[in-house]
């Protein structure tokens, strides 16, 4: 596929997630549009576990409180929240809003079978964007990429290398999730955060190398 063609089918792409009611026709709750955001040349992709209402409401991914959480993290391995926005990609394990969980606190995870009907999806987002560095952020996202055997205390800080693409994981930086607020896990994330910032540094020398 020339990039021509990819640009097209990245567009369609776009339009058939937004599109997509399968979780309903399933029976399940979900809420659409599916929320994704970026440009087909990114070189960094973060993939969240769903959209909350507030992203539905703003039409972008990783809005209000957890956005402003994680941009303060990548922020701090030199990452610009507005060029990350107009330039990156931001996408999910499943694409729509999936209601609140029963409890009330933090949002509803997405069912085996929501996942498995959004995989396709993400498959084809990841082929055609392919990315150098993956950030998956929370557990659902984690899973999909590094197996559901180790711990976010043995995932977080670490990286892999899968044939030139980097996956850094970060957790959910809701505020509705304690694990970030732990004093050890900080440390953590401030050793992710110094991962990303040095696969930044080496997709991006020149913007990184500017001082802001
Ligand atoms: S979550 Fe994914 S599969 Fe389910 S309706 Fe939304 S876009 Fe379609």
């Amino acid at each position: 596929m020339n990039l021509n063609q990819r640009q097209k089918r990245f567009n369609a792409l776009q339009k058939e997630m937004r599109a997509c009611r399968a979780c309903l026709q399933a029976g399940y709750f979900v809420q659409p549009p599916a929320i994704t955001k970026g440009r087909l040349s990114a070189k960094i992709m973060t993939i969240g576990q769903a959209p909350g209402i507030t992203e539905v409401e703003a039409g972008r991914p990783f809005n209000a409180g957890s956005g402003k959480r994680l941009f303060q993290w990548l922020g701090k391995a030199g990452i610009d929240e507005d060029w990350f926005r107009s330039t990156q990609y931001m996408t999910a394990v499943t694409k729509c809003f999936p209601g609140k969980g029963k409890n009330g606190s933090g949002d509803r995870v997405p069912s085996r079978t929501e996942q498995d009907l959004c995989r396709h999806f993400l498959d084809e987002e990841l082929k055609l964007v392919n990315p150098k560095l993956i950030i998956p952020i929370g557990r659902l996202a984690i899973e999909r990429f590094l197996g559901a055997e180790r711990t976010l205390e043995e995932l977080i800080g670490t990286e892999e290398e899968r044939e030139g693409l980097w996956i850094v994981p970060l957790p959910h930086p809701s505020g509705a999730s304690r694990w970030h607020q732990i004093a050890e896990n900080r440390e953590r994330i401030d050793a992710a955060v110094e991962l990303i910032a040095r696969r930044y540094r080496q997709l991006f020398p020149k913007r990184a190398s500017i001082k802001r």
